[in-house]
């Protein structure tokens, strides 16, 4: 089974997309943790996007095709779940492409959303771990110890991207070149629009459904 999550930053498709990914065993393909590990290890895609990624923008599309071709390549044999690629129009005609160069297709593209006010309350105050990337929030999931991840001790941080002026930038991003897809994708088969917008276990029982059928 292969999906893709797509809809604004801070909608919970990284949080959702790793619980779903774990309990169907499929490969999580996160393009913005991807992208961050190739800067951490100062690649030459990584030295490309860094500029990009910080400023709220998208990285070009070249950068990102290559990259993701680079991952459903290496995991042929295993379903994946696509989070955060694609994110434009021209990314989703070179991801179909791509997968029928490969015999391979998309069995559902969900599209989760939520309010504006309530994506800027859940990424100003994400905290992420640096060691396993595990997230938590510091007012609806804090940790158990102040700066420290519950599942494996590692370091919490926040994103230099989740600033305030960082963020609103990524939304304007989204607005005009993400949300563009749901054209792209709602008359599709396998289409399917969530509410995100709810307490976390509800929304996985949603999105559990909606691949379930
Ligand atoms: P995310 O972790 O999904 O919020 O992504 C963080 C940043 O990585 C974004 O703000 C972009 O700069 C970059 N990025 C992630 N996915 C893509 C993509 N599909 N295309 C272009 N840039 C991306």
């Amino acid at each position: 089974m292969n999906l893709v999550l797509f809809g604004p930053p801070g909608v919970g498709k990284g949080t959702q997309g790793s619980r779903l990914a774990d309990e169907f065993g499929l490969s999580h393909l996160a393009m913005g943790d991807i992208l961050r590990a190739a800067v951490r290890n100062g690649t030459e895609a990584g030295l490309k996007a860094k500029a990009f990624m910080d400023e709220g923008k998208l990285v070009p599309d070249a950068v990102v095709v290559a990259m993701i071709e680079d991952e459903i390549a290496g995991k042929e044999s295993n379903g994946f779940l696509l989070d955060g690629f694609p994110r434009n129009v021209p990314q989703a005609e070179a991801l179909d492409q791509m997968l029928a160069g490969h015999n391979m297709g998309i069995d559902h593209v969900i599209f989760m959303d939520a309010p504006e006010s309530n994506l800027l309350e859940r990424l100003s105050g994400r905290l992420i771990c640096r060691a396993c990337g595990f997230g938590f929030h510091r007012h609806y999931s804090p940790p158990r110890e102040a700066g420290k991840c519950d599942r494996c001790g590692g370091e919490l941080y926040q994103r230099e991207d989740d600033r305030e002026d960082v963020i609103a930038k990524r939304l304007h991003v989204y607005r005009e070149q993400t949300a563009p897809l749901l054209d792209y994708y709602k008359d599709k088969p396998g289409f399917a629009k969530l509410d995100a917008s709810g307490e976390m276990d509800s929304v996985y029982a949603a999105l559990k459904q909606a691949v379930e059928g």
